[in-house]
């Protein structure tokens, strides 16, 4: 097992810190850093699955990307797509509903094409949820040629 950020050699101990902190393969200062990260901006864990999820297939993806107006949880530029992580979709208001369709609105704008995730589908279907957004990448790549 080694580290997904620096491939530094993890043993057991380290292995299973880092399962049961983050549920990613991180040394311990990787997983310090990342710490601060969703300290610093309330990161949901599955955004951080996510990412490693699809830096693992090769995607060059940004964790906590500043826009100009709010911190996206993963954008990869190269697409112009922002990914945002829903925690509680149970309990969505029309207030909310109405809020991520003008942020979906003001992207789409710029350009950018927003999608949002439910945390749980990450967690318990990250493999498909990845190879979906792979799916999305190679459609907008086609459109943006298009264009
Ligand atoms: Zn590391």
């Amino acid at each position: 097992m080694n580290c997904l950020e620096c491939n530094a050699q993890l043993n057991y101990l380290d292995h299973r810190n880092a399962m049961d902190s983050l549920g990613v393969e991180l040394c311990t200062r990787h997983q310090n850093r990342m710490q601060t990260v969703i300290e610093t901006h309330n990161t949901p864990l599955e955004a951080v699955q996510l990412y490693y999820g699809l830096k693992e297939v090769g995607v060059n993806a940004m964790l906590e990307w500043w826009d100009g107006k709010k911190s996206i949880d993963i954008a990869i530029s190269r697409v112009k797509l922002n990914i945002e992580v829903d925690t509680e979709y149970h309990m969505m208001t029309h207030e909310q509903a109405m809020n991520d369709l003008e942020e979906t609105m003001h992207s789409f704008k710029n350009g950018f094409t927003t999608i949002r995730i439910p945390h749980i589908l990450i967690r318990h279907y990250l493999k498909e949820t990845v190879h979906n957004i792979l799916g999305i990448m190679q459609g907008l790549k086609a459109n943006i040629k298009t264009i």
